[in-house]
């Protein structure tokens, strides 16, 4: 794609690439405040040209999956959000077990249909409603089980790049740990993402098993009201949300954001909470558990557009 104005009114004709558009609607939370330029790319051919028309007019570039462990400010985000979640596909190597998807691939589609073509090795997933791309930044685990046991490699895009292309990184240089990787301060947007898992097992039983981790999920977790999943990371030995939970902290609210009476390391949005009503109860949370405890939590969830970033 040219950056010329013509491409650009190309993509703006076709939806890609819109002004002024509430994020709050690309959050699991539902709260954000616009985005100064917003970008869904729909193939990877069209980002490069993206990012030269930010660069060539000093836009800083945000990168967004399905928003479900992000906290936007009400105030929005200035420059180009790109957001990844309009990127699907995915192959899939019944075979070999091999896997490759694009970024914006919903997880639990991909778990599901691993387990489908008899692969094993994510019956984890199918709860995480994260995207390909936000598993492999964050991350992302569950039930014992977690992306960079499978995850071979990203293909990424350096967002500085004066031209640019596509790199590949594997699994060995991207610092995996708890809830990290080496991507989430590394300015490169994963396109793609390549996987291996286990063939030759029983469709119909990884299948029970998915199942059974996604209903023990949703009776064990307030998955009926917007939120980001757990807010805090578990401070190892301990868990957040028995902490929380121990101080009588369960239903605490802020406006309309709640600590969940389900699961405590759940904030909530009851219907009309802001970014600000969330950010002042995780704040609340943290110094109650604190002064009680003596023990800092430290929000798993990624804050964009606040002067003081997570
Ligand atoms: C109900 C619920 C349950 C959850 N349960 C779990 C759980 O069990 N385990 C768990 O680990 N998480 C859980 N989460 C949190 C969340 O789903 C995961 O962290 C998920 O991996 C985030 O993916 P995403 O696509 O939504 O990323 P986003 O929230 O959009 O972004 C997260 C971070 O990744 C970056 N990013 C996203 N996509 C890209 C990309 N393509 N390239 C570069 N950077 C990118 C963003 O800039 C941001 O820093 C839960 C969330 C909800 C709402």
């Amino acid at each position: 794609m040219s950056t010329g104005t013509g491409s650009l009114t190309a993509l703006q004709d076709c939806g890609v690439l819109q002004q002024e558009v509430s994020l709050a609607e690309f959050t699991t939370w539902r709260v954000g405040g616009p985005a100064q330029w917003l970008a869904e790319p729909t193939n990877t051919d069209q980002i490069p040209g993206l990012l030269q028309w930010a660069r060539e007019r000093g836009l800083p570039v945000q990168m967004i999956g399905a928003g479900s462990n992000l906290l936007i400010a009400d105030g929005g985000l200035p420059g180009l959000t790109l957001c990844l979640r309009r990127l699907q596909g995915s192959e899939l190597n019944a075979e070999t077990g091999r896997i490759r998807a694009a970024a914006g691939e919903p997880l639990p589609t991909l778990a599901r249909r691993a387990a489908k073509a008899g692969l094993q090795g994510m019956e984890w997933a199918v709860g995480i409603p994260g995207t390909v791309g936000g598993a492999a930044v964050m991350n992302a685990g569950a039930q014992g089980g977690c992306t960079a046991e499978q995850l071979i490699g990203v293909d990424v895009i350096r967002l500085s790049d004066p031209q640019p292309t596509i790199t590949h990184i594997s699994r060995d240089e991207l610092a995996f740990s708890y809830r990290h990787s080496a991507l989430q301060s590394s300015q490169h947007l994963v396109v793609a993402a390549e996987f291996q898992l286990e063939s030759g097992h029983d469709p119909a039983e990884l299948q029970r098993r998915t199942s059974g981790n996604l209903n023990h999920r949703t009776t064990t977790q307030p998955y009926k009201l917007p939120s980001c999943g757990s807010v805090f990371r578990n401070p190892e030995p301990e868990k957040a949300g028995q902490l929380i939970e121990s101080l009588g902290l369960k239903g605490r609210a802020i406006g309309g954001a709640q600590v969940s009476e389900l699961h405590a390391n759940f904030i909530v949005n009851t219907g009309d909470a802001t970014a600000d009503d969330i950010r002042a109860l995780i704040s609340l949370v943290q110094s109650e558990v604190n002064d009680a405890k003596g023990i800092a939590l430290h929000p798993e969830v990624k804050r964009l557009g606040f002067e003081t970033p997570d």
